[in-house]
């Protein structure tokens, strides 16, 4: 079968042969049809210190994916051949602490689906039942391999309550772009993004942004300003990972207000924790999705009218890799989705 391979540890990806896996008891075959690109894929494109110490090599890539079950191992049962079907993308181990307590996101020995094991950037990948999650006609296929990222921004999003709320979404990427529909729907009163990249900042607005604004070019006191905010945000979702906007939210949050960081910073970030403390500012760490309210509150809000399928801008063939990963290196997209057939 064909499969995006991580063949050697060096910049790039090669679209190989390789054998087809063979699903253990507890594991479903799937036969993938679309796939989407993570920025985590493009860290293992570009081979950065991050991919270097984290991904073996040889390894099949890909984390954001769609497809059918064509096969099924000896012990699965909830799962049947002919499903249509999305993948939670971090296997849990179901026996330390926070697996055995409900908080299977909160694994202390997560594996990673094309991280650290091989994916489904490939004609069939193996997946334990326990990760799979099935589509109904509410999901078509193109949004079906988009799930994982939205599921980090209805994780972030319904974190806090935003009815009524005046939210700042820091960072216009995919999730970002989603979490501005998310919070426009359940009844955020502002929902202000900010970006440097004015290609996502007008998506944004399409996407439910009450305002999109340059952080480069325009200030975050203006548009609050706008948007009759006095004093601060009720709600910040970190989306960006930057280190001049981890600085800013803090001195931008109302007393009492309330954070959610999903962006991973890439270096370590002085805050001045006065901001924190005495605005009584609660903080709290986003990883993945909860298995799996969040993917029942996603497919929810997707029966109930969520429509986030702007953020797909290009597709592309699964043979046109090399361009997609140059669209998305260039930062002109949203989602970008590879045909697998
Ligand atoms: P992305 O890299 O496509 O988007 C980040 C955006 O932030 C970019 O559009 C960039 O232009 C913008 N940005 C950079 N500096 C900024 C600044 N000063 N102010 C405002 N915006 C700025 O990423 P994504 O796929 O949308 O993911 C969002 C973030 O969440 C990334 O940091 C990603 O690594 C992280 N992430 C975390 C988890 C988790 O489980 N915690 C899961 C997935 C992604
Ligand atoms: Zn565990």
């Amino acid at each position: 079968m064909k499969a995006l391979v991580k063949k050697e540890a060096k910049t790039g990806l090669w679209l190989e042969d390789v054998k087809e896996p063979k699903p253990l008891d507890h594991e479903v075959l799937i036969k993938v049809k679309n796939a989407s690109i993570c920025g985590t894929d493009v860290h293992i494109y570009q081979w950065d210190d991050w991919a270097k110490k984290t991904v073996p090599v040889p390894l099949t890539i890909g984390h954001e994916f769609m497809g059918e079950v064509v096969e099924v191992g000896a012990y699965v049962n909830r799962i049947k051949v002919g499903d249509r079907v999305s993948v939670e993308g971090h296997i849990a181990c179901n026996s330390c602490r926070n697996c055995l307590r409900g908080k299977k996101h909160l694994c202390v020995s997560t594996i990673g689906v094309g991280v650290h094991r091989n994916g489904g950037f490939a004609d069939f990948v193996a997946v334990p039942e326990d990760n799979i999650f099935i589509l109904d006609d509410s999901v078509d296929d193109e949004l079906g391999s988009i799930l994982d990222p939205l599921g980090n921004a209805v994780h972030t999003a319904l974190s806090f309550d935003l009815v009524g709320e005046d939210v700042w979404i820091v960072g216009a990427g995919p999730i970002g772009m989603m979490a501005c529909a998310i919070a426009s729907r359940v009844g955020a009163r502002n929902v202000i993004i900010s970006d440097l990249n004015e290609y996502r900042l007008d998506l944004a607005l399409q996407l439910g942004a009450t305002q999109a604004i340059n952080a480069k070019s325009q200030k975050i006191k203006d548009a609050m300003k706008k948007g009759k905010i006095q004093i601060g945000f009720d709600v910040v979702l970190e989306m960006s990972g930057s280190k001049a906007a981890l600085r800013s939210i803090f001195k931008n949050t109302m007393l009492g207000g309330k954070v959610a960081l999903l962006g991973i910073p890439k270096e370590e970030i002085a805050i001045d924790w006065n901001d924190i403390i005495f605005r009584g500012i609660e903080i709290k760490g986003i990883y993945g999705r909860e298995m799996f309210e969040t993917w029942y509150k996603m497919l929810s809000l997707i029966q109930s009218g969520l429509d986030v399928k702007k953020v797909i801008t290009h597709r592309f063939h699964k043979d046109e890799y090399e361009k997609a990963f140059e669209v998305m290196i260039s930062g002109r997209c949203g989602k970008i989705v590879l045909n697998w057939d």
